[in-house]
């Protein structure tokens, strides 16, 4: 063991990740966070001492990875003040069911079970084929989880109604919220949409209580500051009553966002009284190159759902080729290399979504979703 780790400190490839990670973070929070901060420890121990057996255990999983994301469309009725959406250069777009269905199809014969609809950015919600997407997985037996993010503005109660129909899939929906009040809501969301985001959620919940709904799951997600004035509020409290009884789950980012592929700076998110992270360090490949690829509107396909704007981690096009030698193919291997090199992609260098692959506790070693059948289903979304 004393000389494994002795080995894995004086190779040079490990002291220039150390300097490169030190370099692209602030010295004083890296250290901090090395200190300090357990998860971040086990990262480090994990990279210097069992980098290749975890390494040879994720390439083990094969082509198929936790979920694939579709992106449906890729506009948007919002304009987060935490989302790159508002300066995107990529068409808007639509997917054809033609290509879905060939996705889906080609999906299913790899083993996959899970889909996520939340793209990159855009809204589920106004995707025009939505129903006509949900109705084809409904009817395919293999597809057992369905999840997205929707701001909720385009949720409205017919469209509830409908997702209330389907009777095989598990449907995960999170809802991401931007405010208690029509200001706060504004200064989040970019948008005066408070009012019917706030009757639109009303009316879930109400047929979230009043239904048999077993295989639909809502979360809200915050996306504000913490609020603790005016808790008072008639709509506040109408939530956290169903918080309490369980009929809707919520989580919150306390404030804090993070940069977007760099993109979003810290004065952006002051404007609404948010807050940027900082990011884990640079260790390893990010986990979500085994996560969270994405099929784009257009059919190419990009290793990143999260945070790639423009669409720059292409690792395929399915006009041109099936979806499993994309997955399996030498671009997707590329970019994994490419943080062992320290020659990030910019989007990956300037991010701080990032997660270590060494951090035992990413979602890339959860055995769920694809990987194995799972009796409860954590947000199939995100
Ligand atoms: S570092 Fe960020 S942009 Fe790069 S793959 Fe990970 S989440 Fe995506």
């Amino acid at each position: 063991m004393v000389r494994a780790i002795r080995n894995a400190i004086t190779k040079q490839k490990t002291v220039r990740a150390l300097l490169h990670a030190i370099e692209r973070h602030r010295p004083f929070h890296l250290a901090a966070s090395l200190l300090g901060d357990r998860q971040v420890r086990r990262i480090y121990w994990n990279y210097l001492v069992r980098r290749r057996q975890m390494r040879e255990a994720l390439l083990a999983r094969g082509a198929l990875p936790r979920n694939l994301y579709i992106e449906g469309t890729n506009a948007c009725n919002a304009d987060c003040v935490f989302c790159g959406y508002g300066r995107m250069q990529r068409p808007k777009l639509v997917m054809s069911m033609d290509l879905f269905r060939s996705v889906i199809d080609q999906y299913v014969a790899l083993g996959g079970k899970a889909i996520g609809f939340t793209p990159i950015v855009g809204d589920p919600m106004i995707d025009r084929l939505l129903f006509d997407r949900l109705d084809y997985l409904e009817a395919t037996p293999a597809i057992k989880y369905v999840g997205f993010y929707t701001n909720s503005i385009g949720l409205t109660p017919e469209k509830i109604d409908r997702l209330f129909t389907y009777r095989r899939l598990q449907l995960s929906m999170n809802i991401s919220f931007g405010g208690f009040d029509r200001d706060t809501y504004k200064a989040v969301m970019g948008v005066d949409r408070f009012e019917p985001v706030r009757e639109n959620v009303l009316y879930l919940l109400s047929q979230l209580e009043s239904r048999e709904h077993p295989n639909v799951r809502v979360k809200l997600d915050y996306r504000c500051p913490d609020l603790e004035a005016g808790r008072t509020d008639p709509f506040i409290a109408r939530i956290e009553e169903c918080i309490k009884h369980g009929v809707v789950r919520q989580d919150t980012l306390h404030g804090v966002f993070d940069s977007f592929g760099g993109m979003i700076a810290e004065e952006d998110l002051a404007s609404a009284g948010l807050r940027r992270n900082i990011g884990m360090p640079k260790m390893g490949p990010c986990e979500i190159l085994f996560t969270k690829p994405i099929v784009l509107a257009d059919g190419r396909v990009n290793a990143c759902a999260e945070r790639d704007l423009e669409a720059t981690l292409i690792i395929g096009d399915l006009k041109q080729e099936s979806l499993e030698r994309i997955l399996t193919g030498p671009r997707r291997t590329a970019l994994m290399e490419s943080f062992y090199r320290n020659r990030l992609a910019t989007v990956c260098a300037g991010c701080t979504v990032y997660q270590s692959v060494y951090n035992p506790r990413a979602k890339v070693w959860s055995n769920q979703l694809n990987w194995e059948p799972a009796a409860s289903v954590e947000d199939p979304a995100a």
